[in-house]
């Protein structure tokens, strides 16, 4: 119904639509799933429809205010540089804004990573989620939604989002990109875990795309039984520089699957090698987790080179 330009997501973009033209809003919407999936941009749209008086034209006023970020009714919740939380300062400061008076229809408040709230963050919010002044919405994402108060999940409306799945995203991202080979729209997409954002980033960015491949032959090493100074050396290296460690656990991700696939098509995998591969998936999903809560990357990383070769 709307002008989105959003790939993919026709469900999750239904039921916004549904809220919107029942005059059903709820006060509070939560986004959730994994991350570069556009849950952030569809949020961002979401808003200029609801501001913009002709529903999302993008070129009112209204509409450029909002690409610019200078809207006075849409408040976007800054994270601090160096900080990974959000206090309750940010909190306290954008229920203040949400209380002046407003020149549009509605007053929002976009937040990102909302799983970064701390406790008391939370809770001051909370207040807000129970009884928000009129005319005003809450618009969060989170890739993370076990980390948040169970308390503020039960205030607002949820909506689910996942990952694309191999076969959507390559077609879209073939025709995004018409003069990039089909070779590498497949290795892309593979490596891009069904995220249509990092697949545009790596589609972008020659070099990264390099990095990542460059990434994908030493990781092979790391699956045979080699030597381990070979493979700590590789965490050494993935460690020493600044997030090499998603790439590193997106390849890896990217490298036990494909294995596991192949070894399933051309029934070439024993029994243990499946096992193997499997177990190995669900360590390298539960040290991402892990690492999102500041674990040592250093015990993690090598705990996975320990038991990345059968
Ligand atoms: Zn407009």
């Amino acid at each position: 119904m709307y002008n989105w330009k959003i790939i993919g997501h026709k469900k999750q973009l239904e039921l916004i639509e549904h809220d919107i033209k029942s005059n059903r809003l709820a006060h509070a919407y939560l986004f959730t799933g994994p991350s570069s999936i556009g849950k952030f941009s569809i949020a961002r749209m979401f808003v200029n429809i609801l501001q913009c008086p002709n529903n999302l034209c993008r070129q009112c006023p209204t509409c450029l205010q909002l690409q610019k970020g200078s809207h006075p009714d849409t408040i976007t919740l800054k994270t601090e540089e160096g900080s990974e939380s959000i206090k309750i300062e940010q909190i306290r400061d954008i229920i203040a804004k949400l209380n002046m008076t407003k020149q549009s229809k509605f007053k929002i408040i976009l937040i990102k990573k909302a799983e970064r709230f701390t406790p008391e963050a939370a809770n001051c919010l909370l207040k807000t989620l129970e009884e928000p002044p009129p005319h005003t919405l809450i618009i969060m994402t989170t890739d993370n939604v076990r980390e948040l108060l169970p308390t503020i999940i039960s205030r607002v409306r949820l909506i689910k989002f996942s990952a694309y799945s191999n076969r959507f995203l390559k077609d879209k991202m073939s025709k995004l990109f018409p003069e990039t080979g089909k070779e590498t729209i497949d290795q892309v997409c593979s490596l891009a875990l069904g995220k249509s954002g990092k697949a545009i980033k790596l589609l972008k960015n020659a070099d990264l795309l390099a990095s990542y491949r460059t990434m994908y032959t030493m990781l092979c090493e790391f699956l045979e039984p080699g030597p381990l100074y070979k493979k700590f050396r590789l965490v050494e290296e993935v460690l020493a520089e600044n997030n090499k460690v998603t790439e590193f656990l997106d390849v890896f991700t990217h490298l036990v699957r494909s294995r596991l696939h192949q070894g399933i098509e051309n029934k070439k995998l024993t029994t243990s090698e499946r096992q193997h591969f499997l177990s190995l998936l669900s360590l390298i999903e539960d040290t991402r987790q892990l690492l999102k809560r500041n674990i040592n990357a250093r015990l993690a990383l090598e705990n996975l080179a320990l038991k990345a070769s059968l």
